[in-house]
This record gives structure tokens, sequence and C-alpha cells, in this order.
């Protein structure tokens, strides 16, 4: 039986860039939860803020970011005043993230089990035989077919999939009570794809490990995701249940995007593209920032920008449409 308590509360995050070209307010007041052992999958198209959340909560948002307000705590920690010292301690132990092209995240000159062992001897502090013997188990336990001839690999010699599971091995070495994952499987075919996600969920069962799953693919939120958090535009414009998400999207963004996805419901229906594009941070729209592309708008969707509107205790949508069921407490 899993835990329900919150692990990741995130309040108001405002993180920007400041480049030559003027500021980039990536993420515009984001606020969500992950609860231990939950899996919440972020969807959103490329620019919509989604990896820079991530990124926000780990602080490795670079030299020309800045999160500029908001709240994040993390397991009764306050990541927003912990020292760069600590923050590295958080990211080693607590919180690992694995990402779209594993190549970037190992090192080419060493082999992967000795990547692995190095992961282990550092955080569970064991010695170097036994750091090889457990590095070679979670091989085992990743799916990883001659698990002792793979240790000795260097990460080229693998598959793509295979590079991915060393990764998962990687990040179940410390143990991680969260898990950030951006969009772990985009680059593998279909088939590997569905064996890397139903690896991932056995093990956060497993492990007790909740999942942040970032990704642009509904059909990976709808095989993985307890809860959904869709944004737009550096805001969260929907979050909720993903059943109730795909069986009633309520904000029309939403609906465009489960409109413009194959074979979800397992329907032939006719995809639908969403029309016009996502805007640019230089020329955000007035008032609610999909108006120029919603078939719904109205006149107070192009001055007034709606905000979070609850539905039920843990259902919210960024959309005037909804304002009359607001639940208020
Ligand atoms: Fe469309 Fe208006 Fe809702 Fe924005 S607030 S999604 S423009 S109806």
């Amino acid at each position: 039986m899993q835990e329900k308590s919150t692990l990741l509360d995130v309040n108001d995050l405002k993180t920007y860039f400041y480049t030559e070209d003027g500021i980039v307010k990536s993420v515009n007041g984001v606020s969500f939860r992950v609860n231990k052992g939950e899996t919440v999958g972020i969807v959103g198209e490329s620019g919509s803020g989604k990896s820079v959340t991530s990124l926000s909560l780990l602080q490795l948002i670079g030299a020309s970011g800045k999160i500029i307000d908001g709240q994040i705590q993390f397991d009764g920690n306050d990541l927003m005043k912990v020292s760069n010292k600590e923050m590295r301690k958080i990211r080693g132990n607590e919180i690992a993230m694995i990402f779209q092209e594993p190549l970037t995240s190992l090192n080419p000159v060493f082999t992967v089990g000795n990547q692995v062992a190095e992961s282990i001897r550092l955080h569970q502090k064991e010695k170097k035989d036994e750091a090889k013997q457990k590095a070679i188990n979670l091989f085992k336990k990743v799916g990883i077919p001659r698990a002792d001839k793979v240790y000795s690999s260097f990460p080229h010699m693998l598959s793509g999939g295979m590079r991915q599971r060393v990764m998962i091995a990687m990040a179940l070495s410390c143990s991680p009570k969260l898990l950030i994952a951006d969009e772990p499987t985009t680059a593998l075919d279909v088939t590997i794809q569905v064996q890397i996600l139903k690896l991932m969920k056995e093990l956060s069962h497993e492990y007790n490990t909740a999942i942040m799953l970032i990704t642009h693919d509904l059909g990976v939120i709808a095989e993985m995701v307890d809860r959904v958090i869709v944004m737009y535009a550096g805001q969260v414009v929907e979050q909720g249940d993903v059943f109730r998400l795909f069986e009633e999207a309520k904000h029309p963004y939403t609906q465009a995007l489960l409109k413009s996805t194959p074979n979800i419901q397992g329907t032939n229906e006719q995809l639908e593209s969403i029309s016009g594009t996502v805007p640019t941070p230089f020329n955000m729209p007035k008032g609610c920032r999909f108006h120029p592309r919603c078939p719904y708008a109205m006149k107070k969707c192009e001055n007034e920008e709606p905000p979070l509107i609850k539905q039920t205790d843990d259902y919210e949508v960024r959309c005037w449409l909804y304002e009359e069921n607001e639940v208020i407490r």
C-alpha cells in the first residue's frame, strides 16, 4: 500500500531567463504537488516550461536563469533555502533524474558497470567488490541480459534501450524518493518504450519511489501516471486525476491535445492538429495565453488572465468557462 503524504510541494514557482533579447518567463507561477510513491505526469508542447520546472527543482537552470519567486518543499526541506552543498547531497541521494539521451549523462571513457558501482560506493559507502556485485544485481533487476558482461561495456557499445536501463539502475543505486524522468523514452522505438515504461512503473511500486514524468506524449501519460499536470506557455492550465482528465478534459488546450493524439481511446477518429502556434516568450498574449488559438475565446479572455479555478478538491483548470463551477472552501 503506497503512502499518500506529500513528498514535493511546489507553490507559485517563477523561473526567468535573462537573454540579450529580453526576459524569458519560462515558468510563471507554477504550483503542484507530488505524493510519496505517486507517478505524476507533466505534459505540454515544447516551450511550455515543463523541463525548466523540473530543472528549477534541482537548481540546475544555468547562469542565465533565476528562480524569481515561489516555494519548493521537498520531504520537509525548503529547497529555496538549502545551501549548494546540501542541494548536491539531495540531488545525489534523494532526487535522481534521467534524460531522453543517456549518452549525455554517461561518461564515455568508463564502463557502465564502473559508473554504477562508483555511484553505489558513493551513496552506500560500499567496498569495491560489494559495489560491483550490487551493480550487477541492479542490472539484472532492470532487465539487462548477461548483466556481468554488460558491466564491462562502454556506453557506446550498448543500444539506446540498454543505456536507458543503465541510467535507471544508476538512479536506483541511491534509492531516491523522487525520480524525475524527462522524456525518458522519446528516443527509443515503440516496443522498447513500452518495456522501459513498464520497468519504471514496477520499480516505483517496489521502491515506493515517486516519479515525475515529463513528456509531450499523452499516450505515455495514459500508460503511466496517477495524476496529470498540463502546461501551456509557462503555466499549469489543468491538473487532476488521469482518468478524469482523459474522460472529461476541461481546458480547451487539453481537449485539443487529446484530439491530436492517436489511439489513446483506441478509436480511429481523424486526428486534428491544434491551430496556431505556441506564443513566443517575447510575444505573450494579454489575458488568457491560449486565447489566440482557442475556439471558445470570449471578450474577457482577451483582457483578463484566468486563475487556476478549483473544480473539486483535487482538480483545477485555468479557464474562464469554468468560473461558475468554482469550489470555494
Ligand atoms: Fe479559451 Fe477563454 Fe478558456 Fe482561455 S479562458 S481557454 S481563451 S475559453
